[in-house]
């Protein structure tokens, strides 16, 4: 495990912390992935201040505004849908999120959800994005696969709690047994994983298959 303050650099991904400035406190996670051709943003923080902290990672990228062309919504949460209203007025991209949450996440910000998805999708950029319906915490969640840098963005579905990875607490969740099920199923695809990125706590760096297996695993002997 290490610290999301660290910010060590992955394959292109950048990790943006929003509200860290509050105490450190109440950090959510967005993700820029540097897809060559364009940048796709992966969630946007709680408020128009993380849309402008969002925005300042987009530079210190060496990247342009105009560069990034999608936001994937992982849920309808507000700490992860709070900048899209600003970064909407702001920059132009379309929009991306899960059929289910689709209508809240557009109540909530006034824009239309350009690509509403079901999972199972495939996005061409960074060698492939798997788009993965893993509902539970909310009905319309969606992780992100990218097999070529092993990495998987589990958004609130896995909540990582010190050294270790929970299913998002009971509740966070409008289905917890579905928030399992999820889980379950992501550990049987057998992804060969290195990273695991959640939304909130620290992530994992090497090894993810292991943290992820352990998820279900009984209490130690
Ligand atoms: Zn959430």
């Amino acid at each position: 495990m290490v610290s999301i303050l660290k910010d060590i650099p992955i394959d292109g991904i950048k990790i943006v912390p929003c509200r860290v400035a509050i105490n450190n406190k109440g950090v959510v996670k967005s993700f820029l992935l540097d897809a060559a051709d364009r940048l796709i943003l992966v969630d946007t923080g709680a408020s128009d201040a993380d849309a402008d902290i969002i925005m300042d990672a987009v530079k210190d990228m060496g990247r342009e505004h105009a560069d990034l062309k999608l936001c994937v919504i992982t849920h309808r949460h507000g700490d992860h849908t709070g900048g899209l209203k600003k970064l909407k007025k702001t920059l132009k991209f379309q929009v991306m999120a899960h059929e289910l949450d689709m209508p809240a996440i557009h109540k909530s910000c006034g824009y239309e959800v350009e690509h509403v998805v079901k999972g199972g999708e495939r996005l061409p950029d960074c060698g492939g994005i798997d788009v993965l319906h893993t509902p539970g915490h909310t009905a319309g969640h969606i992780s992100l696969h990218l097999p070529r840098i092993k990495t998987l963005i589990a958004g609130d579905a896995i909540v990582s709690a010190g050294e270790h990875l929970v299913v998002s607490p009971t509740y966070l969740c409008s289905d917890p047994d579905a928030a399992s099920e999820s889980v379950k199923r992501l550990i049987a695809m057998n992804l060969n994983l290195d990273r695991i990125l959640v939304g909130h706590g620290d992530d994992v760096y090497e090894g993810a298959n292991n943290n992820l297996g352990r998820i279900f695993a009984g209490p130690r002997e």
